[in-house]
Formats: C-alpha cells, structure tokens, sequence
C-alpha cells in the first residue's frame, strides 16, 4: 500500500454505500474501499416498496438472476373518494405515469449481487457487526475519506447526538403477498384514497407482490396494520400476515441544513437517506441515494468535495420544489376531486416528470385553467409557490412539510 493513496470507509452497504463504492472504484488513486454492513447480504432486510425507477444507475445487467424480476411499463395511480367506500367503487381518477427503466424488483437480490461484484473488483466487505459510536471514531481517524450511508438516523448523527434532527416525517409499511397480480403486473397500482400518503401493490410476478401503505404528516391511523389490512381488502390485494409486514419512516430533508450533510475536516460525507433526501412527497429514494452518492465520488475524483453541500442541493432542488408542491396540491386543499384532477393531468408523463421537473407538472396542470385556478386560489398554496420558488422553505424553521 502506497501511503499517499487515499483510503475510504463506507458505512451501510444498502444502496446508496454500494453505489458509493462503485464510484470509489472508479477513481484510480485510491487504495482501499471498505464497506461496513451490519447485516449479512444472504439473509440482508430492507423496508422498501422494491420499486426502482431508473435503474440504468445499477451496474448489474437486468437479469431475474440479479434481482430485476419486473420490467414495467411505468404506474398506475388511481384516486378513490376516500377509504369508506363500497369495495366496487370505480376510481375518481386514473393517470399512467411511464419509466423506461423501471423494475420492480428482489431488492435484497439486487443489493448481494451488486456487493459480490463489488468484492470480485477489490472492495473489502465487513458485514454481521454493527458499527458503534466508538468504531464511528476509529473509522473516522483511520480513513481518508468516510462515506456515511448509514440510512436514517445516521451514524454521524448518532454519534454527534444529532439523531433527533431527522423527523421521520412519513412511515409506510410493506409486506410481500402472493395472489394474481397478472392484470396489472407490468403497470403497479398506487391508491390515494382521501389520507394524506398512499397505498400500493408492486407486483414483483403475476403471483406475488410487494404491497404496503404510508402516510405522511401528523395524521396518521392509531393501528398502521389494522389500517394497511383493511387497504388491501378495499384496493384487492391479499391481506399480509402480521408477522411479514416491515414497517419503516422515510427521513425528510429540510431537517438537515447543507452543513449536515457533509464534515469537511473529518472528510466525512452523508449520501442517500442518511442525508435526509428521500422524495419528501412520495417517499421514494433509492434513485435519490444512488445520485447522491455518485455526485459525492465525482467531486472526490475531481478534489472537489467540498462543493459537495451545494452541489447536493442544486441535483435535488428542483424534486424537493415539486414535493413541495404536491404535497400542498393535497394538504392546503384537502379536496379529493381536485387531487383526481390534478391527477388525470399527470396521465402520460414519465415518473421523472412527475418527480423532478415542475415546470412539465405546472404546464400539465396549466393546460386546465379550472384546476389550475382552484389549485392557486389558496393563501397556503401561494405561499407554497413564493417558498418554492425562492428555496425559502429549505433549511428554515418555516419549512413545514
Ligand atoms: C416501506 C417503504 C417503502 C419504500 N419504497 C420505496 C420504493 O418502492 N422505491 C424507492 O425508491 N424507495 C422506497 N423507499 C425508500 C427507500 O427504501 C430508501 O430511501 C432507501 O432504502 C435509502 O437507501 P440507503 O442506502 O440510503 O439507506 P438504507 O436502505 O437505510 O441502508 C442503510 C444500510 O446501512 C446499514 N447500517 C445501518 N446502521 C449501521 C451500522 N451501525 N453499522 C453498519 N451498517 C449499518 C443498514 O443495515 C442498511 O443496509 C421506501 C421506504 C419505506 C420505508
């Protein structure tokens, strides 16, 4: 080993660690990649809907063998009025949103394929021990550069007595089922149905199925699997046993200020959930981790890393300004017609329009001066849209969901 060879510790080997240390390959100079999971990858958990929207950032072909077990065509999003409702009751609305490279898939499949290539291309892979505080330390002095992507709450956090910072502003639950999936099993069923989160049914085949339900906010049920049991008799899909449902809160961003997401000195930097940038409206976050953590090993390649806070906030400003939006689309108004609406505008777009560009979303919406004008008629709303727009809602104390 060179001593002027750079080294890195990557702490949590989920997806965005693994994409980190695909980056950290690429960058010649550097000696050592080690990567810390605590659990082991044959028997590895993960709370996910296993929905992967863009999965040309994975360096694994497409293969069932590799995870990928659902090629879809994109989703289809359904609103119901409300959740007391007779079980035949038509949808108010249905939108299909397209992804060219959309599976869903074996997450924890994906994730041991993907480390197995890893490990054949030199990266050192210490898992079944979980990293503590103390280890925290000693990784932090021992490496050159420390990648956390614990998930939520962090490591760092934990170890700065920061963990509360993380708001877990949204929980969902998931399960895989079997049933027959095969009338929608290449467009994926999203249910709003008057509550501010969703339900959803990923077929992984035509005979089984990740499903699962989420909300967001302060409003949520007092039992989430009695709530998650009688969603799936409502939206037909086979009622999970307790005993296999996951249940997991997806971290929101604005929580953690730009200076939270990185140590300069330490050279300890945040990716995926750990920095808190999981899609604050609909929760997704795998792509999210992925970018972030390859955006993180550019700038080290380019000795740039210290750009990385800013940098991280340009790539996802533009989501979190949607998010923000939507999320008010449905919060200020609270009217379910007009989610049904604003819904039916989306029909066609692709889930990168639906995520990342506004300025697609608000033409759609525009091209329905009625919804359009209902939608903006709103203190709440306005105030959305000036925040938005002005990234006042980031970072700040105002900064609600
Ligand atoms: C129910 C649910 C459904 C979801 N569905 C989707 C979906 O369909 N599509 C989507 O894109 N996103 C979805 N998400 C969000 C997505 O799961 C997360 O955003 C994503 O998992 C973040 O990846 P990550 O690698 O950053 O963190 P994580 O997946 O949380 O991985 C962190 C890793 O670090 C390890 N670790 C933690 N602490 C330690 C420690 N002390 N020592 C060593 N290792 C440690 C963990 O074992 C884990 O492997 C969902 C989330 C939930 C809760």
């Amino acid at each position: 080993m060179d001593d002027n060879q750079p080294t890195a510790a990557v702490l949590g080997g989920s997806v965005s660690g693994l994409a980190a240390a695909t980056g950290l390959l690429r960058i010649e100079e550097f000696d050592r990649v080690t990567v810390y999971e605590r659990q082991e990858y044959d028997d590895k958990r993960v709370d996910c809907g296993e929905a992967i929207n863009d999965t040309t950032l994975i360096p694994l072909p497409k293969t069932p063998e590799n995870g990928f077990v659902n090629d879809i065509d994109g989703f289809q999003i359904r609103v119901y009025d409300g959740t007391d409702r007779p079980l035949d009751a038509p949808p108010l609305a249905k939108s299909n949103v397209c992804c060219e490279s959309g599976y869903i898939c074996e997450r924890p499949v994906v994730e041991r394929r993907w480390a197995a290539e890893l490990e054949a291309r030199g990266v050192e892979f210490r898992t079944g021990r979980s990293v503590s505080p103390t280890d925290y330390a000693d990784i932090v002095n021992s490496y050159d550069y420390v990648v956390d992507a614990s998930g939520q709450p962090s490591l760092t956090l934990k170890a700065n007595g920061n963990a509360s910072e993380y708001t877990g502003d949204m929980v969902a639950l998931n399960a895989t089922v079997e049933g027959d999936f095969s009338a929608y099993r290449n467009r994926p069923r999203i249910f709003f149905e008057g509550y501010v989160g969703y339900a959803w049914a990923f077929p992984k085949s035509d005979g089984h199925a990740n499903v699962g339900i989420g909300w967001a906010g302060d409003r949520r049920p007092a039992d989430y699997f009695a709530a998650l049991e009688t969603a799936a008799e409502r939206n037909a899909f086979p009622v999970p046993d307790r005993a296999d449902v996951n249940i997991a809160t997806i971290p929101r961003g604005p929580s953690l200020g730009p200076d939270r997401v990185c140590d300069p000195e330490a050279k300890v930097f945040l990716v995926g959930d750990a920095a808190g940038i999981a899609n604050r409206y609909q929760g997704e976050g795998i792509c999210q981790g992925i970018r972030s953590a390859y955006l993180l090993t550019e700038l080290i390649a380019d000795g740039n890393e210290s750009a990385y806070p800013r940098k991280l906030y340009e790539l996802m400003r533009s989501e979190y300004r949607l998010a923000r939006l939507m999320r008010g689309a449905w919060v200020e108004h609270e009217d379910i017609d007009l989610l049904a609406a604003v819904t039916e505008a989306l029909e066609g777009l692709t889930i990168d329009d639906v995520t990342r560009r506004p300025a697609t979303v608000m033409r759609r919406v525009a091209g329905r001066p009625a919804t359009a004008l209902e939608l903006i008629s709103d203190a709440g709303m306005i105030r959305r849209v000036y925040e938005s727009y002005t990234d006042s809602w980031e970072y700040t104390s105002r900064g609600g969901p």
